[in-house]
């Protein structure tokens, strides 16, 4: 659809891929499995390294080494230094064929991990100004070594392989440090697709909610966009004493954050796609006897579509006038100039994908999950080109994946048995897309 392969490829011409390549041969299910059994002990110890030595967004320096590194064994030619420490490679198989990008994320988070696993981290930093542990609490060390024994896999049958695989490794999913850039947006801007431009973009993520052997997608709208705003109610300045004299900007943003409960109660059909508007921070106000100028409100909105977006936007533009109006005072309604987009699973390219998932799992353990009201940063990724994120289940079988300590829980842990599944199946999902010949 959207590739000159052969313009990817002039690219890289003279790539040095691979001594220990297989001759070429069909990439049937036993040869692709047996290739990532072999990967697999490499993947596990990744894992566990790099859950070991957790980076936040941004810092990924230690990671992005071993992930550059571990890619030049391979005969890639590598990318470093995008988006600060990104790290990009491009497989070229041996037979002609689309371009593909898998993405995997390579940063941790600011919490203090509690589970007894003998590879825990017990790195800690300072963040906002306190002193906090780092772990990958959402199992992106998982994807890391995950894609790594993808590109060896992968690397090992090039000579089969029909077409090209881009392997993106980026920085700062959960957003980078306050005043940077960063993230899919960042790596984009330097012209990850445009060096190497992919018909399609494949991504997944360890899931807590599901079963390790299970694993999860929707079609279409996939996990939320985010919208995040701030209010900022002015009022008048006075002595508590004397209210009178006073325009209460403290009043006036309680009566806001009750009416802002009806932006999606009262105007969006939820039986379709879920809304949500969340106030998380409310500051104003310095003593008990003073009341302020101004009240400020955090808070972030969660959409599925654009319509319901825009619609979400609107009313809660009405709510906070109005309620400011209504009470003599005056309200800004400032929304973040960089919201996070729909990450959008494009229907048509999520039918051809399934049967490669459910042909590593089985029927029964594809599951389509509800709407996921957290955001991705891959999001930004299949902005540009039809994309697929699936879930991949990390929850022993003994436990309820219901009750079991979610993504960011500084209990997350993950069944590495799941981790062997997301190998096979992001495996099989990119095989078989090429070896179909992409979108032709
Ligand atoms: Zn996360
Ligand atoms: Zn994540």
């Amino acid at each position: 659809m959207r590739v000159p392969p052969a313009a990817a490829g002039a690219i890289l011409a003279g790539c040095l891929c691979l001594a220990r390549a297989l001759p070429a041969a069909e990439l049937d299910a036993a040869t692709l499995d047996a290739l990532d059994a072999k990967e697999l002990p490499s993947v596990i110890a990744w894992r566990r390294d790099i859950h070991a030595h957790p980076e936040l967004g941004n810092r990924e320096t230690r990671t992005a080494q071993l992930v550059a590194d571990e890619l030049r064994k391979l005969g890639l030619e590598v990318h470093t230094g995008i988006a600060h420490t990104g790290v990009v490679a491009l497989l070229r198989g041996a037979r002609p064929g689309p371009t593909v990008a898998v993405r995997a994320d390579m940063d941790a988070l600011p919490v203090t991990e509690k589970t007894d696993v003998p590879f825990a981290s017990h790195v800690t930093t300072t963040y906002h100004g306190e002193s906090v542990g780092v772990m990958h609490a959402c199992g992106h060390d998982a994807h890391t070594a995950m894609l790594l024994g993808l590109a060896a896999a992968l690397s090992a049958a090039r000579a089969s392989l029909p077409g090209n695989v881009l392997f993106i490794f980026q920085p700062a999913e959960e957003g980078p440090p306050d005043g940077e850039e960063g993230g899919a947006q960042l790596m984009l801007k330097e012209g990850v697709f445009e060096k190497y431009p992919p018909q399609a973009v494949f991504g997944m993520h360890v899931w807590a909610a599901l079963s390790a052997g299970q694993v999860g997608y929707r079609s279409g709208p996939t996990m939320a966009g985010v919208d995040m705003f701030k209010v900022i109610v002015h009022g008048k300045q006075a002595h508590g004493a004397r209210p009178w004299q006073a325009v209460d900007p403290i009043v006036t943003s309680a009566q806001m954050v009750s009416a802002l409960q009806t932006v999606v109660s009262r105007n969006v059909d939820i039986s379709t796609n879920p809304a949500i508007v969340t106030i998380g921070a409310i500051k104003g106000g310095i003593r008990n006897n003073i009341i302020p100028a101004d009240v400020t409100l955090l808070g972030t909105v969660r959409t599925f579509t654009a319509e319901q977006r825009a619609l979400v936007l609107e009313h809660m533009k009405l709510i906070v006038e109005h309620t400011a109006a209504a009470n003599g005072a005056t309200a800004e309604l400032i929304f973040s100039d960089a919201p996070y987009p729909v990450t959008y699973n494009d229907p048509a390219l999520t039918q051809r994908v399934v049967p490669s998932l459910a042909a590593v799992v089985g029927e029964a353990n594809v599951r389509q999950v509800p709407p996921v009201t957290a955001s991705e940063d891959f999001a930004f990724f299949a902005k540009k080109v039809p994309g697929f994120f699936f879930f991949v289940g990390i929850t022993p079988a003994a436990q309820d994946p219901a009750t079991a300590p979610a993504n960011h829980s500084d209990y997350f842990y993950i069944d590495e048995s799941g981790i062997a599944v997301g190998l096979r199946a992001m495996t099989r999902v990119v095989v078989d897309y090429l070896t179909s010949g992409g979108s032709q």
